[in-house]
């Protein structure tokens, strides 16, 4: 194909940056589990250190890792990618590269936990300012713009309370402001959103979750936009060693060449769930973009390509109630993270949001009785016949007064 640009979705998930390894014809990327390269002479070695193309030591590129770079900075319309070894260490390097002390960024306030947390305990040892703001009204960020603004960090949908963030808006302001603008697309992949040709400069992804998708690796990863902004990340990335292993890279282009298949069946799983979970007596609320009544449904049509696989709601009876539940679920498995083939179920505010103080997780709007349910690729009939179990149990036990 000679441009798998241009192709499809799925195509490009699985050819994207990808070739037949020259020497040995292996269709899959091998594994180049080594620490370090040999160099035909000292010449070439300094060739090498001084920016000729090659390879020199695994934390500076390794070529199992530079091919899914090559893949996600392909889905993402990106310049290039960094692997990283987890989502957090590609978040701190996006930080260490931005923020210097009295440099202030603007962040969304319900950001995944420790996204929030090392800014208001790490960094702020080292005089980053940050302001926390809904960033569902973009007006929100604009008016937090300060001239020391250097970085506009954005997470959209928001976990857990999916809430979007105008992502074109948001590039605007950071650019007005002389700022950069980060995206977590880890809750759409790439597979339904591309914040950089919406105008952000950088994405991040959590590849621990959709894009691996089988709950067996942690792994992270940054792209830019442009080659300066990479080139500046990565001088930062691979001297504070958050970097990716080749094995580690290996099991997620392995997991992610089925990304597109996952995600469309997940999502008809979440959006039939959302569904039923509307209907449902024993729910109080239910959030999931892909509803109308969702208060961002036309945004998540505008910039998405669709609402994706995770569903918030409460259930009636309170955090009693909506303890019975979870510890009513037999298919569904209580843990936290979510994008992997199996459904998981979890309670932000007693697990994956604890370290967020109540008033805070009151203002970012993490209500306690919040259930997350990342829906996986089961059969749809199964999951809501073990969702109804555990309505009836919870409920059950709510009438005893248990
Ligand atoms: C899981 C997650 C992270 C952190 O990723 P790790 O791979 O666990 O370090 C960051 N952002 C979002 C939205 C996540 O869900």
């Amino acid at each position: 194909m000679d441009d798998v640009r241009r192709a499809g979705p799925h195509t490009r998930i699985i050819h994207g940056g990808q070739q037949t390894d020259l020497e040995t014809g292996a269709v899959s990327t091998p594994i180049f589990q080594s620490s370090t390269f040999a160099f035909a002479d000292a010449e070439q070695g300094a060739e090498r250190f001084g920016g000729a193309p090659g390879y020199k030591y695994t934390r500076l590129g390794n070529p199992t890792v530079a091919a899914l770079e090559r893949n996600i900075a392909l889905l993402e319309h990106g310049y290039g990618a960094l692997g990283a070894a987890s989502g957090m260490a590609a978040i701190n390097t996006v930080y260490l590269t931005f923020l210097s002390q009295d440099s202030h960024a603007i962040v969304t306030d319900c950001v995944y936990g420790p996204t929030r947390t090392i800014l208001e305990t790490e960094y702020a040892r080292f005089g980053v300012q940050v302001t926390f703001v809904d960033s569902s009204h973009p007006d929100n960020v604009a008016r937090a713009v300060r001239p020391n603004t250097k970085l506009i960090f954005i997470e959209s949908p928001a976990n857990p309370t999916l809430k979007l963030t105008d992502i074109a808006r948001c590039a605007d302001i950071a650019h007005r402001a002389g700022a950069i603008l980060a995206v977590d697309n880890t809750f759409a992949s790439p597979f339904l959103q591309n914040p950089l040709q919406l105008g952000a400069d950088v994405v991040i992804h959590s590849m621990t979750k959709f894009i691996n998708g089988h709950t067996d690796v942690v792994a992270g990863i940054i792209v830019a936009r442009q080659e300066d902004v990479l080139e500046r990340l990565r001088s930062v990335h691979v001297n504070l060693g958050g970097t990716m292993d080749p094995h580690q890279a290996w099991l997620v282009l392995r997991g992610l060449k089925t990304l597109g298949l996952r995600m469309e069946r997940a999502q008809a799983n979440a959006r039939a769930l959302a569904y039923y979970l509307q209907r449902h007596a024993a729910v109080k609320w239910v959030n999931y973009p892909g509803l109308v009544d969702h208060p961002q449904h036309d945004l998540m049509r505008r910039q998405m390509r669709g609402p994706g696989a995770i569903v918030c709601f409460g259930v009636r009876g309170g955090l009693e109630a909506g303890r019975r539940f979870i510890n009513s679920v037999e298919l569904a498995t209580l843990a936290v993270s979510l994008g992997g083939i199996e459904t998981l179920i979890e309670h932000p505010a007693s697990m994956t949001h604890a370290g967020v103080s109540a008033e805070e997780r009151r203002k970012a709007g993490i209500a306690d009785d919040l259930v997350r349910i990342a829906v996986g690729c089961e059969d749809y009939d199964d999951l809501e016949k073990d969702l109804e179990q555990a309505f009836e149990k919870a409920m059950a036990g709510e009438e005893a007064g248990v």
